[in-house]
């Protein structure tokens, strides 16, 4: 991908790069309280949904082009920049007509190719800067895709914003982090600046400090928080929002760690990390070993590959045995879940007379 600094006038180039603002733009008074109150903090990008995609329809879809002109206000009284989301060709060209200097492509619109297709063949000749945020389901490939089509319409100043994944069953959180996705992203593309949006992962405001934090230990560019100057009322997302002085008491509370190894105390526990992961593998490849005994035994002796009773009793017993050693027993469960799946997967082989 060709890609150049994700630079913007006026911001300086350090982390965290932060956006902030309300879900929507709901009044005109509204905005330009909030702008207000963002910029005596500091804050330089200033979002706010002019276009809503609502999951059911009768809630707020926004202002439309109504509102554009109080960013244009914004802009003009505060001297920050403003940021918005497009889904649309027609969206582009009027957030583009009223000088909004960022634009972002929301986690719907991501998952569907034509709709990305056409905001890059709008976008072709314009050199604004767009922000893809991910797919509401987790699939690199599919950020990656429409991050290429953007880049493709001759975009370079391109970032990502994770926001977190869909899941059918809620749990903590509003969207699953699933940080490995953005971690590959980075490790694939490395020179494409990684935002991120705790307010979409959470849901919750008690949430969004601890994730900020998790985003800035993993090495993230910057950070897109939802703030509204009366978050309870707020039109849209009111329970994730928090006002601009608890973004700011957020953001003065991050510890940004430094990025590159600087010791040689660092070097050294490295070696014994590589180590250890060596003597894992000759471990786990013994295992593997004795797992293809097993397979032929089996076989000799008219034996299925699966016995379900001993499958659960390693599971249970290897949770256990884990938190004893202070680990937690749902990870426990995925090692060996995984390992389980490797040795049924080298009997199976034995089985076929492979
Ligand atoms: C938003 O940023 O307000 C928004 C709608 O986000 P997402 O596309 O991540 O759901
Ligand atoms: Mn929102």
């Amino acid at each position: 991908m060709e890609l150049e600094k994700f630079a913007l006038p006026g911001v300086e180039d350090k982390r965290p790069l932060v956006i902030a603002g309300p879900c929507s733009a709901e009044t005109e008074d509204q905005v330009m309280e909030t702008a207000k109150q963002l910029a005596k903090n500091g804050i330089k990008i200033f979002r706010a949904g002019i276009w809503k995609p609502r999951t059911k329809p009768g809630g707020f879809e926004g202002n439309g082009v109504k509102a554009l002109p109080w960013m244009q206000q914004v802009k003009k009284e505060t001297g920050m920049l403003t940021a918005t989301e497009v889904a649309t060709a027609k969206h582009v060209e009027e957030a583009l007509k009223y000088g909004i200097d960022v634009l972002w492509i929301g986690a719907r619109t991501t998952a569907d190719p034509f709709a990305v297709q056409e905001i890059a063949d709008v976008l072709k000749g314009t050199d604004v800067p767009v922000l893809v945020k991910n797919p509401v389901n987790p699939d690199l490939e599919l950020w990656i895709g429409a991050l290429q089509r953007i880049n493709n319409a001759g975009i370079k100043r391109l970032g990502a914003i994770h926001r977190g994944f869909s899941t059918y069953d809620k749990k903590l959180y509003r969207n699953l982090p699933q940080w490995h996705i953005p971690i590959e992203l980075h490790r694939r593309i490395p020179e494409l600046p990684i935002i991120c949006d705790p307010s979409h992962i959470a849901g919750r405001r008690d949430l969004i400090a601890s994730l900020c934090q998790q985003a800035m230990d993993l090495q993230f560019q910057g950070l897109i928080i939802e703030s509204h100057n009366d978050p309870d009322n707020a039109w849209s997302d009111a329970s994730q929002q928090v006002t601009p002085e608890v973004l700011n008491l957020i953001l003065n509370n991050l510890v940004i760690r430094e990025t590159n190894q600087t010791t040689e105390n660092l070097t050294e526990l490295r070696r014994q990390i590589d180590d250890i992961d060596m003597s894992l593998l000759e471990t786990l490849a013994k295992r593997m070993r004795i797992c293809r005994e097993i397979g032929t035994y089996k076989k000799e002796h008219d034996m299925t590959v699966l016995q379900t009773n001993r499958y659960d009793e390693i599971l249970c017993k290897r949770a256990q045995q884990g938190e004893e050693l202070s680990m937690d027993g749902e990870f426990m469960k995925v090692v060996f879940e995984a390992i389980h799946a490797e040795s049924v997967r080298q009997q199976m082989k034995i089985m076929e007379g492979k």
